[in-house]
This record gives C-alpha cells, structure tokens and sequence, in this order.
C-alpha cells in the first residue's frame, strides 16, 4: 500500500503531455521554500493499493488523449519506493509512462529496482554549494550527485530541475559550477529553471509555523533570463517553466 497525501489529473508542469499526478507523503528534506509543507508530516495520509490507483487512472485516461503517463512526486516518493516497485511494474505491463520527480537523495537496492520501471526522472538540484544546500535543504548534497551519477551509469533519461530563489540560490558561481557538473551527462536531456514562488506560504500557517521566505519575491522575468544565459551558453535544452 501507498501512503498517498493526494492525486491530481490532468497536470501539464510534470512532463508533456497529460499526467496522472501522484503526491506521496514524507519527505526526508526540510525545504525552506517547500510548497507542499503538509506532504512532509506523518500521520497525513490514506492508504491507496496499486489496484485503487489503476482503477483510478483508467476512470480518468479517456480524457488524457495519446500522449499521457503517470508522475509521482511528493514529499519524497523514494522513501516509499519499495512500494512503488509494483505500481510502476503494473503500469509498464499495461504500457503506461512513468516518471519520477525526486529530490534526488536516496539510493538503495529499492531504488535501484524502481529505476527500472522507471521511463524518465524528474531529479531536483536544490544548490550545488554543500553549506547553501544545508541551508536550503537541511541535508548534504553529496546523495544527490551520487543519485545523478547512477542514473548515467545506468543509462536513464532525466531532466533536471532547479528552483531559483533569490538571495538563496541565484550565485553566480553555483550556477557557473552546475553548468560544469552537468556538462559530463550524455542521458541529461533537458534542465528546468523555476520560478521560486510563495504560493504554498498558506500551508505553514496552516501547520502553525513560519515561512521565513515570506519577505522573498519571486526572479523577475532577467533574473531568470541571466541563469538561462549562462546555463545556455554550455548545455542544450534549457527552459524557463514558469
Ligand atoms: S524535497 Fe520537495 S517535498 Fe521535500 S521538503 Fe523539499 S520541496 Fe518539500
């Protein structure tokens, strides 16, 4: 069974195409910026068996059209991924895509059976700088290369992700430094610059706590710009999502 905090469908921010999107609770991250505060918490959850889930899919995928899949994110859907081994194994016999938006920091033999089951994944860098990443994150990066090394070795299609917050991860240098990182990857097929927003502030008030990026604005349109500049000028594919 799942721990599943919540299901969304037709989402579009999560691959081309429509997705099937899957929330999974707990996360072993402590974000500053997270947007999904509540997916973090123990005891938020209900409880969704592969057959729920597929029931559920089916019910919903005459609308998707032709080119659709499955997106599990989170929290942190590799801290269920023993779980997630069966769900994915079902939906590869019936054709389905699946993909996995992590944040990209664990790696055991679960894992390592879910990756292959997996189509495509989604892994976030928070910050290239391992005191910034604990400031962001509250964790080392170190899990997180170690996770994107793997991924070439074995040969897996990922897009990497980055979420640009100003005064927390828009150095210059870190950017120069991940242009330089990811310019080894033969399977990285494209890197996602997001916007950082407030959106999900309402959810730590609502857990009685604080969001101490309140006073933080979202990158303006050249903020943004500047990062896709220099990323530009050494990778191929790289995209503004706003
Ligand atoms: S990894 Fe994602 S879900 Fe976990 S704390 Fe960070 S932003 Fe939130």
């Amino acid at each position: 069974m799942l721990r599943v905090h919540s299901t969304e469908t037709f989402g579009t921010q999560d691959w081309p195409g429509i997705r099937f999107l899957l929330f999974l609770q707990w996360c072993n991250f402590k974000c500053v910026y997270c947007q999904n505060r509540d997916t973090r918490e123990f005891g938020w959850w209900k409880e969704m068996s592969d057959e729920d889930l597929i029931e559920m899919i089916h019910r919903e995928e005459v609308y998707f059209g032709d080119r659709w899949g499955v997106t599990v994110s989170g929290g942190e859907p590799l801290m269920q991924a023993k779980w997630l081994i069966s769900f994915f194994t079902k939906l590869k016999k019936i054709w389905i895509h699946t993909a996995l938006d992590t944040n990209a920091s664990i790696l055991n033999d679960d894992v390592k059976k879910l990756l292959e089951v997996t189509d495509l994944v989604l892994p976030d860098i928070k910050h290239m700088d391992n005191e910034w990443h604990k400031k962001v994150t509250w964790e080392n990066n170190k899990s997180v290369f170690e996770f994107l090394d793997y991924l070439e070795k074995i040969k897996k299609q990922f897009w990497v992700r980055y979420v640009l917050v100003p005064g927390y991860t828009d150095q210059k240098e870190s950017i120069e430094n991940m242009w330089k990182y990811l310019s080894k990857f033969k399977f990285l097929q494209r890197i996602e610059i997001l916007p950082f927003h407030n959106l999900g502030e309402y959810k730590w008030k609502e857990m009685g706590e604080n969001y101490f990026l309140k006073w933080i604005h979202s990158p303006k349109k050249e903020e943004l710009e500047e990062v896709k500049n220099i990323l530009d000028k050494h990778l191929k594919n790289v995209y503004i999502r706003i």
